[in-house]
Formats: structure tokens, C-alpha cells, sequence
């Protein structure tokens, strides 16, 4: 018999109703047998996450305010969840426990942790699997930075000792004991870390959307399901923004060849979309698109810069001094750009720029604020002529001003810097100039 890795993700766990439709998908499967959980989501537009409401309730003690009630809010969520489903699990020391905690000043990783941990024990009680924490099992150096093989180690050795579980996301733990979480949406990392433990079939990695759509569905509604495509193409797409899987969810799967599927909870029966090494995507020009907004781009011209050594390192060096991480440089002979995050060069973007001037004395350094980057992806693009030209036409023609370029080696992916007030319109003239 095969062994299936399920991942839900906070919407298809938000209620009770959601989580019947979770526990039928389950049961209907017997090889569905390890599930790693995130924490309730939304129930309705407009409602707050269990994982906001944690990050609420710390800022709460963090300025001295009463958090009594927001905690109760999220106590009240699992309670009244496991009413609902007639689950026996008595949450009340566990409440008390992270309380206590709380009062003691736990860190916002450790708050925000609890939302999966008391999801995953109501989940198991419902589903009769046994609870494994993830605390001492998925493992991270002093510097946070996750130890991939420990980690394997660890889950695949405990997991051999239980024929079904339930895994809470999105947490591990640091060398002192501390919880640690990954970036937002990590509990896609936590699935793929365990299928990799198991060995899993699949790795399957429930939602609520039927699969990668060609384009964010928020902007492009009749956005197109791609059923294949490769761990690269997908990479490039959640790294730039299409958020329906954690980026760093993909290498852990492909070092061990596992395929994603990603799944409809509220519509079992789609296919979704399977990532594979080798998955040769559609006959489409391109597979997908994607971005993310609020980027500022510095852009220094310097006469004979080609020829200056060094001039590329001085600049990185600078920026490394003020603790910038770079998204992109793109580059011309005598021009270069650097794109960073708008919140990593808050309140620094003038000491920057003077410490450039100073050390590389440019002949003109301009900022461009506030700029959304796109990229265009698909293996599709480079064995094709034309396809910058037509993506540029079409923008053009659509009173879409291009603000940067940046074509990557590997000819599989297009970015393009545009205003953040153009992103929407931009990403639906793509989709149009492509997808018929
Ligand atoms: P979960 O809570 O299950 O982890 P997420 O909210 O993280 O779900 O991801 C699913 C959401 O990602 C969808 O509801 C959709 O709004 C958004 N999304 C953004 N880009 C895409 C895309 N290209 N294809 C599908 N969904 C996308
Ligand atoms: N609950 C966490 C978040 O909202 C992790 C996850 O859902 O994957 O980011
Ligand atoms: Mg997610």
C-alpha cells in the first residue's frame, strides 16, 4: 500500500463544517496516514486567522494592554470546534499552561506556535490518529536557520513508532529549547519535511482553490489550473508572490522526488495541480505569473562602469553594511539596478545613497519608490522568439509603463518592475497577451 502526506491548510480548518469535509477526505483514503495541520483560518470574509489573533494577543502584553479577551477569543474558536464535532479533549490545562507562559513573557514564536499545536490535538483526538509535536523533532541551529537533515532524522525515527498522526505546522524548535517558527504560510514546509521523513508517495497539500492557477485568482478570476508543472517553474512562481504554496516547501520534496499535489478540500474530487521533477507544463507559451508589490529600486549609471573592478562588490558591500537583502540586479553595460524590499530600506534609502555616491562617486543615482514586480514564468519561453517583445507590446499598449527588466539566465522567467498602483492591471494584460 502506498503512504500519502496530507497538509490542510487554516481554511479548509476553520469550522466544524470545514473539518468534516477534511475528515471525509482523510477517511475516504486509507494511505492518508501522517496529516500536518496549520492553525483555523478564515471562516467568512472579513474574519481573522487564530494565527493573527496570537500575533494580536503578544502585541497586546508588548504595550502593556489587557489580552485577557483576545485569548479567550481563540480559546473559545477550539472549544466551540470540538463541541461541534463531539471531540473529547480536555484543552482547559493547556489553556492555562500557555497562560502562564504568556505572563512570563513568551516570545512571539511561541504564541504564535499554539495556534497549530491546539489545532493538531483537537484534530487528532477527531480523527482517532495519534498527536505528534513537532517540538524537538523538526530542529534549527542558534541562528534559526532550519537543519534539514537532523530534522529528517528526527521525524523519520519517532514517525516509524505511529501507524497515523496528526503533525502540528508551521514550528520546531532552536538548540535552548525555544519554539521557532518559519515565515508565514510554513506549515507547506512542515508537510514537505515530513513526507521526506516517510517517504511518502505523495505529498498532498489540501486548500481551497483546485489547484496553481495561472494567475493570482484575486486578480484574474477565470485564472487557468495548471495540472503539471516543475518544482522550478513553481519555485520561481510562490517565490514571487503566488502564495498558495511556501517556497521553501519545494526543495525538501524534491530532494527526496516527492510529488506536490495541491487540492481542492471544498472540491475533493479535482485533480489539482502535481508538481514533479520533470513535469513538461502545458502547450502554453507560458505556465504562470505571478508578483508582489512594494519594492524600491535604486538605479546608479556610471560611465565605463563595465570596465571599473570591483564596482559590483563595493556596491554589495555597501549595502550589506546597512543590512539590505537584494531581491535583483539587473544590469546594463554602463547601468546597474538593485531592487530591495521597501520595508528593509525604511527610513535608510538617503544614508544609502550618500554612502554610494561616496564610495563609487556615479554619475546619476535615482530612486524609484514604491514598485511592483512581476514575472512571467514558463520553460516554455526560451525555445520561443518573441515572447519579451509581445509581453512589452502588450504593456505598452495597455498604458503600462515598465520601470525595470530583469531576464534571469536560465530564459524561464521574465521579471518586470511596474508602479505599484499598475500591478493589478499589468498582471491581467499579461494573462490576456498569453492565455487564450
Ligand atoms: P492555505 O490556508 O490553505 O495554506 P493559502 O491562503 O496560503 O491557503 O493559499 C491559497 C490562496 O492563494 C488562494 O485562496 C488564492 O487566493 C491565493 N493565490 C495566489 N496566487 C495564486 C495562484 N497562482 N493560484 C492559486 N491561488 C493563488
Ligand atoms: N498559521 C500560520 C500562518 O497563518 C502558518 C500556516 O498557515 O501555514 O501563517
Ligand atoms: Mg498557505
Amino acid at each position: 500500500m502506498g503512504l500519502k502526506v496530507a497538509k490542510f491548510g487554516g481554511s479548509s480548518l476553520a469550522d466544524g463544517i470545514q473539518l468534516t469535509k477534511t475528515k471525509n477526505i482523510i477517511t475516504a483514503d486509507p494511505e492518508r496516514k501522517y496529516i500536518v495541520v496549520s492553525a483555523p483560518g478564515k471562516r467568512y470574509e472579513g474574519d481573522v486567522k487564530v494565527t493573527d489573533l496570537l500575533y494580536l494577543c503578544k502585541a497586546h502584553i508588548e504595550n502593556n494592554l489587557p489580552y485577557e479577551q483576545v485569548f479567550q477569543v481563540i480559546c473559545d474558536r477550539y472549544m466551540a470546534m470540538a463541541v461541534n464535532l463531539g471531540v473529547t479533549v480536555n484543552l482547559v490545562p493547556e489553556y492555562e499552561k500557555i497562560r502562564q507562559n504568556l505572563q512570563r513573557g513568551a516570545s512571539s514564536d511561541y504564541i504564535a506556535s499554539r495556534g497549530e499545536y491546539l489545532n493538531a490535538l483537537v484534530i487528532a483526538a477527531f480523527l482517532n490518529y495519534d498527536f505528534v509535536d513537532t517540538e524537538g523533532l523538526i530542529l534549527f541551529d542558534a541562528k534559526g536557520s532550519l537543519l534539514i537533515e537532523e530534522t529528517n532524522a528526527a521525524l523519520s525515527s519517532e514517525l516509524k513508532k505511529h501507524k497515523c498522526a496528526v503533525l502540528p505546522g508551521f514550528y520546531g524548535t532552536m538548540p535552548d529549547g525555544k519554539i521557532k517558527t518559519f515565515s508565514r504560510g510554513g506549515s507547506d514546509i512542515t508537510g514537505a519535511l515530513v513526507a521526506r521523513a516517510v517517504s511518502a508517495d505523495v505529498y498532498e497539500n489540501w486548500t481551497d482553490v483546485s489547484g496553481f492557477l495561472m494567475a493570482d485568482p484575486r486578480i484574474v478570476p477565470e485564472a487557468k489550473p495548471i495540472s503539471t508543472i516543475s518544482y522550478k517553474e513553481l519555485r520561481e512562481l510562490s517565490y514571487m508572490g503566488a502564495s498558495v504554496l511556501h517556497e521553501d516547501a519545494i526543495y525538501p520534496a524534491r530532494l527526496a522526488n516527492i510529488p506536490i499535489n495541491i487540492r481542492n478540500t471544498n472540491i475533493p474530487e479535482d485533480e489539482g495541480t502535481m508538481i514533479t521533477d520533470t513535469a513538461v507544463s502545458s502547450n502554453q507559451v507560458i505556465t504562470g505569473i505571478a508578483g508582489t508589490k512594494d519594492f524600491d529600486v535604486i538605479a546608479i549609471y556610471k560611465n565605463m562602469m563595465a570596465s571599473e573592478k570591483g564596482f559590483i562588490r563595493k556596491l554589495l558591500t555597501i549595502l550589506e553594511d546597512f543590512d539590505v537583502a537584494i531581491e535583483h540586479i539587473p544590469s546594463g553595460i554602463d547601468n546597474l539596478s538593485v531592487v530591495v524590499n521597501k520595508k528593509d530600506v525604511e527610513g535608510k534609502v538617503e544614508d544609502i545613497v550618500d554612502e554610494i555616491r561616496r564610495k563609487l562617486a556615479p554619475e546619476t543615482i535615482e530612486i524609484f519608490e514604491d514598485v511592483a514586480l512581476i514575472a512571467t514564468v514558463g520553460h516554455g519561453m526560451s525555445s520561443r522568439q518573441g515572447t519579451s517583445a509581445k509581453l512589452f507590446t502588450a504593456l505598452a499598449e495597455g498604458g503600462v509603463n515598465i520601470r525595470m527588466i530583469d531576464q534571469g539566465a536560465s530564459e524561464m522567467n521574465i521579471i518586470i518592475g511596474v508602479a505599484n498602483r499598475d500591478f493589478e492591471k499589468a498582471v491581467r494584460i499579461i494573462y490576456d497577451a498569453f492565455v487564450e
